[in-house]
């Protein structure tokens, strides 16, 4: 199964990116974790986009584009499944992203969009950020990275809904709910995909899920 995620920040792509990954078995490839990864470890590429990430900003194409190629690479050699949260972010991207997995041999099954509001999605944020303490989770940062999104990843849906790869899942409901709607989705595709060695789904505890932003684990909840 080769899923990727659009959805605004706060959606859910976090939890519901696990949860995917979790029931199919393939990687969870989450680029701003990846980012802050480098941040943490104050890496040159931490040290690079650390204020891009501070400020609400999209890091430049290049650096995520070859963290993604690289962690395809490694997603090959486990089997050739994954589930990509934060990739695309722009037209730009999505391209690229395609053309990186069409030489992989890993195009995209399913272009899963989690639909949320904006007011929706800054209250999550805001409870997250009492419990978390992400340097983007800020009142004015959080307005940034909606703008963003809205000019520049949701006019990418269209391009997967015209490829007919785009599943849309109202996601303003309990993650428990949205988690189980995307696992049926998801399910029902697999008999029509060209699917490679990993082996169908399997059942996941669906209850690990929280109710809301803030009730699962910290590490589960970001996206
Ligand atoms: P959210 O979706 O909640 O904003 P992410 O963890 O996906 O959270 O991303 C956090 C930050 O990491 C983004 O605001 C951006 O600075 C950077 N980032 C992540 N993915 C990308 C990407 N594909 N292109 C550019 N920047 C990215």
């Amino acid at each position: 199964m080769r899923v990727l995620m659009i959805a605004p920040p706060g959606a859910g792509k976090g939890t519901q990116g696990a949860l995917i990954a979790a029931h199919f078995g393939i990687p969870h490839i989450a680029t701003g974790e990846l980012l802050r990864d480098h941040v943490a470890r104050r890496t040159d590429l931490g040290l690079a986009v650390q204020e891009y990430l501070d400020r609400g900003e999209l890091v430049p194409d290049q650096v995520v584009l070859d963290m993604v190629r690289e962690a395809l690479v490694a997603a090959k050699a486990a089997g050739g499944g994954y589930v990509l949260d934060g990739i695309p972010r722009n037209m730009q991207q999505a391209r690229a992203a395609y053309q990186i997995a069409r030489e992989l041999g890993m195009i995209a099954d399913v272009a899963l969009h989690l639909d949320a509001d904006d007011a929706e999605v800054i209250r999550r944020l805001l409870a997250r950020a009492a419990l978390e303490h992400r340097s983007d989770d800020t009142a004015e940062v959080i307005a940034q990275r909606l703008v963003l999104y809205h000019q520049l990843t949701a006019p990418i849906i269209g391009w997967y809904r015209d490829r007919g790869i785009l599943v849309s899942v109202d996601a303003m409901r309990p993650a428990q709910e949205v988690g189980r709607d995307i696992l049926t989705a998801l399910e029902e595709m697999w008999p029509l995909l060209d699917h490679g060695p990993e082996p169908r789904g399997r059942p996941v505890d669906l209850t690990t899920l929280g109710e809301a932003f803030g009730a699962t684990e910290p590490g589960r909840a970001s996206g």
